[in-house]
């Protein structure tokens, strides 16, 4: 497995690999849910396929300072994984290979991005399609594997291809959890031993409140059970349409129940899908 920390190092490379190129974008703390990303580009990639990593904490979608410097960085585990789950090779740059000092120019989603997630933190996804068009451009891969886990990103990610006419094809995975029902995720070790016991009731109340039949007994079912937790702070809860994430009351159409919720300094999310 090579490693490349420069976009030029990464050329050399890419120009000697053969296709398809798969691309797993990720910002580093391998968990299973990353691997299980990785696992499924080997297996699009077939064997003479390449797959790609990319290990980067893209400092333009963080909207809190304290959450830049908390995210963990354990290279030399993360490498580890990504050998281990069949990838070729991994691209390690710094902020200053990926980003002039200033730079000027950024994609801009402008309606999907306007809710949930994105109504909380605004410029996130902003960040998130502009580092994505890059590693796309960067890379030239062919497919591209994103968590669904984290919907709204890949909502975003696809309108940016479908709107800017990029052939980088798209391929869904869904969400790996504990064993307990918490969606994996690399800030799910910085919870304390007690929020972390706490923390399944985040599923459990999406799980809880699917089975209502309309809107409001969701909203007010998981709210309850989220609501419930010493620790849990809710930063939204909201039942919103599965295509345009518009807050809906609508239950004829698929829709999504997401919420995402504050552990101390720690912000999880989670969804369950209705009506599919
Ligand atoms: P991140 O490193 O958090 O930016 O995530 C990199 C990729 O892994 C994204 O496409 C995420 O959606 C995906 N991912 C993160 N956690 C999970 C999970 N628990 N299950 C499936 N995919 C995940």
């Amino acid at each position: 497995m090579w490693i490349a920390k420069t976009k030029a190092e990464l050329r050399a490379r890419l120009d000697a690999a053969s296709r398809p190129i798969i691309l797993v974008p990720t910002m580093g703390a391998l968990h299973e849910g990353h691997a299980s990303l990785i696992s499924l580009a080997k297996e699009k990639a077939g064997t003479e396929g390449t797959v790609l990593v990319s290990i980067f904490v893209n400092p333009i979608q963080f909207d809190r300072a304290g959450d830049l410097a908390a995210y963990p960085r354990p290279l030399s585990a993360d490498l580890g994984v990504c050998e281990t789950h069949g990838a070729d090779g991994v691209f390690i740059p710094d902020d200053g290979e990926m980003y002039f000092s200033d730079h000027s120019v950024t994609v801009k989603e402008s309606s999907l991005s306007t809710h949930l997630c994105g109504a909380a933190r605004p410029g996130h996804f902003d960040g998130v399609c502009t580092v994505v068009l890059k590693l796309f451009l960067l890379t030239g891969c062919n497919s591209a594997v994103f968590g669904e886990k984290d919907f709204q990103q890949l909502a975003a990610i696809r309108r940016m291809v479908r709107d800017l006419d990029l052939q980088t094809e798209i391929i869904p995975h869904p969400t790996i959890r504990e064993s307990d029902g918490l969606a994996m995720s690399s800030r799910n070790i910085r919870l304390t031993t007690a929020q972390r016991a706490d923390a399944p009731r985040i599923h459990q109340a999406l799980l809880a409140a699917a089975g209502e039949s309309d809107a409001e007994s969701m909203l007010r079912v998981a709210g309850k059970i989220i609501g419930g937790s010493e620790f849990a702070k809710i930063d939204y809860l909201s039942l919103v349409d599965a295509e345009t994430l518009a807050p809906t009351e609508n239950l004829s159409k698929p829709a999504i129940l997401a919420c995402a919720v504050f552990y101390g300094e720690v912000r999880l999310f989670d969804y369950v899908s209705i009506g599919r």
